[in-house]
């Protein structure tokens, strides 16, 4: 087992990762998001199903990401959600 001072060092990391893919989720749909809310219908010249399917790759490259990257460095499996977590919901090791 490792010490909980390392483990605390690399989930900052892996949130940090998290925090990175959320962003490019966020990138991603808000064209998409942009063109709805508003009554145009292309955005930067790329058209609303342009957008549309770059919301969807966003969404796809995000579960990806959180898959391969939101770990936790005690156990391996997914902690649990949220950005201020103290404990695995896993093992319950202290993050
Ligand atoms: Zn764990």
């Amino acid at each position: 087992m490792k010490p909980s001072e390392q483990i605390k060092s690399e989930y900052k990391q892996v949130l940090l990762k998290a925090k990175l893919s959320s962003a490019i989720l966020i990138i991603s749909i808000l064209p998409s998001f942009f063109i709805n809310i508003t009554d145009k219908t292309s955005f930067l010249g790329f058209s609303e199903t342009n957008w549309d399917i770059v919301a969807i790759c966003g969404g796809v490259t995000y579960l990806v990401l959180v898959k391969l990257l939101w770990k936790c460095p005690n156990c391996g499996n997914f902690p649990g959600g949220g950005w201020h977590r103290l404990n695995c919901k896993s093992c319950g090791t202290s993050l």
